[in-house]
């Protein structure tokens, strides 16, 4: 990379200033086949966040963080995780330099996910406050990526998961 001294003013190429507006969520067929056997490991819906490393517009997927149980409220349709606990996690991933890259659960279904108007909301809430956290839904088929607003990217790492449409990967 070559640079420009004028007048004393160091001046960066235009690649040096090229910013990444485009997010791109990294992840690999190991961890979402390993999400779906924790998400279904009973009857009742489940949500896990995911951390792991950013670097220059990639974001991967990589680490799981599962609420405890005394927080979350889990039924066949619907999971509900106390504000304070996800918070907490927040602030926990915060203090070691992290943030939350991934918000997923599951819904009790066999076909592709869709999210509901709830997960829309939450993955609003989620941007509104300024959080890059991509959302992923699964059904016991495959996982779909979502967002509200946020434009993003998908790399799923491995050929034993297929892709299937828009960000969707059959599992
Ligand atoms: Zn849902």
């Amino acid at each position: 990379m070559s640079s420009n001294r004028t007048n004393g003013a160091l001046l960066l190429p235009e690649q040096g200033l090229e910013r990444v507006s485009v997010l791109t969520y990294v992840t690999d067929t190991f961890t979402l086949k390993g999400c779906k056997r924790r998400l279904y490991r009973d009857e009742n819906e489940r949500l896990v966040f995911y951390t792991g490393s950013r670097l220059r517009g990639v974001v991967v997927v990589s680490v799981i963080l599962e609420p405890p149980r005394a927080w979350t409220r889990r039924k066949r349709y619907g999971v509900h995780v106390d504000p304070e606990c996800t918070m907490a996690i927040l602030r926990y991933l915060d203090q070691r330099g992290y943030q939350v890259n991934a918000v997923c659960h599951s819904h009790p279904f066999d076909d592709v996910p869709t999210p509901s108007g709830t997960d829309y909301e939450l993955q609003r809430r989620l941007e509104a406050h300024g959080y890059t956290a991509v959302g992923m839904v699964f059904s016991r088929s495959a996982v779909r990526f979502f967002s509200h607003s946020m434009k993003f990217k998908v790399h799923v790492e491995g050929d034993d998961v297929k892709a299937a449409g828009d960000r969707v990967f059959l599992l």
